[in-house]
């Protein structure tokens, strides 16, 4: 277990990590995720005792990192694969760790097989490729056979297969009952790997959830309708009381109501549709509206304004308040800001 009470660190006048409190539980995957620079792995750096807090305490297991006798043995963590000696071959580089931690030897050969890399393990770590590299990284982690592990992400650049590998291998571990904490700046990667989820954005803690959860609260499920005869489709919704809001190309977006019905009810008014289709917006979306208002770095395209988040998604304008007059729809998500308040 790793539990953070208070964390925080300040360079300068950047707040990297502020005032962060959370728990990170065994037997499952936690996700750390935030947009770049929101302090994901400078927090790390702070569960291993490479950085000093400038306030509060994290402790593995109940005690500070210092305190860990053979930390190896107690926390295994990935957090920049390509700080190793290169000149030194992966299995002499594995030994070194071993040998000022206690290790048997015997494991050094035990994690190369692990980790695939049984067949380069005389061969220098400088040659390595990227996903070669991640898991040297990993199999330094898994050494100590430690029950807690922190991964900082580990996917990055890596092809298809390999994070097909790490996220079977974390699942694995977690299932062994250990605790194990990644972080991410991808959505998309977390929702297939994790059960649980730590969000944050410059520094603060943005959510602490199960994943099921945050899914439930932040991918809003609609269907799309189109009709050539839109205004008389917009006040058979509103009559039936529904929730409904302007989409694209003269589209309406209904929440709340099956497919099914609303084709059932068009049929009945002898009302042509030109579409009617189920929509999930996607989770990517949902986190980035989460962050959006947290990302340190914005691209911009030349000279415009800055953007805002991109690709529709959940957040979708309102129908003008003038047709909305017509019929019910109160508690509805008016408007960006309602949809926002409401998922708070
Ligand atoms: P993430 O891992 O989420 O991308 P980081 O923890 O790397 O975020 O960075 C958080 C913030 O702290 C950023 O503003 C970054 O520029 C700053 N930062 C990180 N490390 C240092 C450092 N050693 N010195 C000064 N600022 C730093």
């Amino acid at each position: 277990m790793i539990e953070l009470r208070g964390l925080t660190k300040h360079y300068g006048d950047t707040v990297a990590v502020d005032h962060l409190t959370f728990t990170v539980r065994p037997g499952i995957v936690t996700g750390f995720l935030g947009p770049n620079g929101a302090g994901k792995s400078t927090t790390m750096r702070m569960m291993l005792g490479l950085d000093n807090p400038t306030a509060g305490t994290v402790r593995i297991d109940g005690k500070h990192y210092r305190q860990l006798k053979n930390p190896l043995t107690y926390v295994g963590a990935l957090l920049d694969a390509k700080a190793m000696h290169g000149g030194r071959s992966a299995a002499n580089h594995l030994l070194c760790l071993a040998q000022s931690n206690g290790i048997p030897r015997a494991r050094v050969a035990e994690v190369l097989d692990l980790v695939g890399l049984a067949s380069v393990a005389g061969k220098r770590s400088k040659g390595f490729s990227l996903g070669m590299g991640q898991r040297l990284g990993i199999a330094a982690a898994l050494l100590g056979n430690p029950r807690v592990l922190l991964f900082d992400e580990p996917v990055n650049g890596l092809d298809p297969e390999g994070i097909h590998w790490i996220r079977n291998l974390m699942k694995n571990l977690a299932a062994q009952g250990r605790t194990v904490f990644v972080s991410s700046h991808l959505m998309s990667e977390m929702a297939l790997t994790a059960e649980h989820l730590v969000v944050i954005g410059r520094g603060r803690l943005l959510a602490d959830t199960s994943m099921a959860e945050f899914i439930e609260q932040n991918s809003r499920s609609y269907v799309r309708v189109r009709s050539p005869e839109r205004e008389r489709l917009l006040t058979m919704l509103y009559r039936e009381g529904m929730r409904v809001f302007a989409g694209e190309a003269g589209a309406l977006e209904v929440d709340g109501v099956p497919a099914e019905r609303l084709g059932e009810l068009a049929a009945a008014e002898r009302l042509v549709l030109h579409e009617l289709s189920p929509q999930q917006a996607s989770l990517e979306e949902a986190f980035m509206q989460l962050t959006a208002g947290v990302v340190e770095y914005h691209a911009r395209n030349g000279g415009g304004p800055p953007p805002t988040v991109q690709g529709g998604g959940p957040v979708r304008s309102a129908v003008p308040q003038g047709a909305m007059s017509r019929g019910p729809a109160p508690d509805g998500w008016g408007t960006d800001r309602q949809w926002q308040r409401k998922r708070s």
